[in-house]
This record gives C-alpha cells, structure tokens and sequence, in this order.
C-alpha cells in the first residue's frame, strides 16, 4: 500500500514531464528503483514491454487478466512468453457472478478485468501498462507517470509515446514472435465474442466492442 499526497503527486507530475524523451528502459529504472514492490499488467497483444521490462529488473510480477473469454491464440501466444522468459505469472480470474453479465456491457468488463486486476494491483506500489498515445483517441493524452485514482498506486505507461511504427520495428529488430491473430489482420486484441480486425485505415482499437458504443474496458480511465 502506498499513501498518497500533494507532494507524491507532484513528483509524479514532474517525474512524467521529465520523461517525454526517455526511452522506456529508463522509465522502468527510475519507477522499480522508486517504488516496490512493482507489477506488469501485459495485455499479451504484444511482448516489446515485456521484453523491455524482463531487461531491466528480475522484480517486476506480470500480471495476466484471465477474462474467460479470450481467444485460443491469446492463450498460446501467454504460453510462447511463459515458455520464453520462464515467466511465473500471476493470473487473475473472473468473480463468480460474471457470467451474469453479457459481452460488452461494463458490469462484464468490470467483473472480469477491473474487480480482479484491483484486488491484485492493491499488493503493489506500481503498475506497468502498455498503454500508447498513438491507440486511439481515447488515449492521446495519457500521462508516461500518474497516480491512478482508480487503483490507487502509481501507473507507468513506458510507451505511452510510442507509435504502431515503433513497436513493430522493436518486434523485429529483436525477433520476438508476434501475437498469432496479427497475420489475419487483428490489432488491438481483447475478448473473442467482441474483437474483430480494423477497418483499412480505421484505428488500431475500432476492432474492440464491434457494435456497441464501448470503448475502454475500464483499467485506463480514472
Ligand atoms: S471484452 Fe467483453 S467479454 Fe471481455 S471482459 Fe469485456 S465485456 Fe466481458
């Protein structure tokens, strides 16, 4: 547990500002050296923080949202990163209720991502995200260092500047294996019933909630 205050805040603040031209690995540095003890939520859309992180410190948990509902190849691609680094990872799993609620409405979303990813993240100081400016409107303003209201602990996007172009040149330069839904067109990956591929030019994340208005699945907005 950690306790908030003005001064945590504006360190925070400072620490994000500070951070606009730093490289992810040290933005991972300063954040475990700072506050512990840490944790990774890793969308396994993508392994290039996972990587990153793996680098950099032996002390970070990575977390996996077991929603129940994600596709086959999600659950492959977790077993090629658990395979690769020897990842011993912390799962979360849906409350019993969740079936209750149908795909897309937020009570889903909230039972089987927000709820069990809050009583995880309330054992650390810090969390990572992969969350990047460049996924689409709702996310373009999202800080590299923040207090998350939500949580309550520190949140660090390390590729919040990051674009598409990046993530797919570090892919390559470092010859990680790409989520295998990617070949067929997927981008922003979530729950099988409601992720479909992009439209040609449409952003990465209009694939998400196809049909409803829906779109975050809660752990990123305040
Ligand atoms: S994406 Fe759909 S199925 Fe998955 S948790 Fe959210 S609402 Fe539920």
């Amino acid at each position: 547990m950690i306790t908030h205050s003005t001064e945590l805040r504006e360190e925070l603040h400072a620490a994000s500002v500070g951070f606009e031209n730093a490289s992810p690995s040290d933005i991972i540095r300063w954040a475990v050296g700072r506050f512990s003890p840490a944790a990774f939520a890793c969308s396994f859309e993508d392994l290039v923080l996972l990587d990153v992180i793996n680098r950099e410190s032996s002390l970070v948990d990575v977390i996996f949202l077991d929603t129940k509902g994600h596709f086959p190849e999600t659950h492959d691609f977790v077993a090629t990163a658990r395979a690769r680094w020897g990842l011993s990872l912390v799962t979360t799993t849906p409350g019993p209720d969740a079936a209750e609620f149908p795909c897309g409405t937020a009570e889903c979303c909230q039972r089987r991502k927000v709820d069990p990813l809050g009583r995880t993240l309330a054992n650390y100081q810090v969390w990572f995200t992969s969350v990047k400016r460049a996924d689409g409107p709702t996310r373009r303003d999202m800080p590299i260092v923040s207090w998350d209201e939500k949580f309550h602990l520190v949140k660090v996007n390390p590729l919040a500047t990051w674009s598409d172009d990046d993530v797919a040149y570090y892919l390559r330069s470092q010859g990680l294996p790409e989520h295998p839904l990617w070949e067929r067109g997927y981008a922003s990956i979530g729950c099988a019933a409601v992720t479909e591929p992009p439209a040609p030019g449409a952003d990465r994340r209009s694939g998400r909630w196809v049909g409803s208005d829906k779109e975050e699945c809660g752990l990123h907005e305040g």
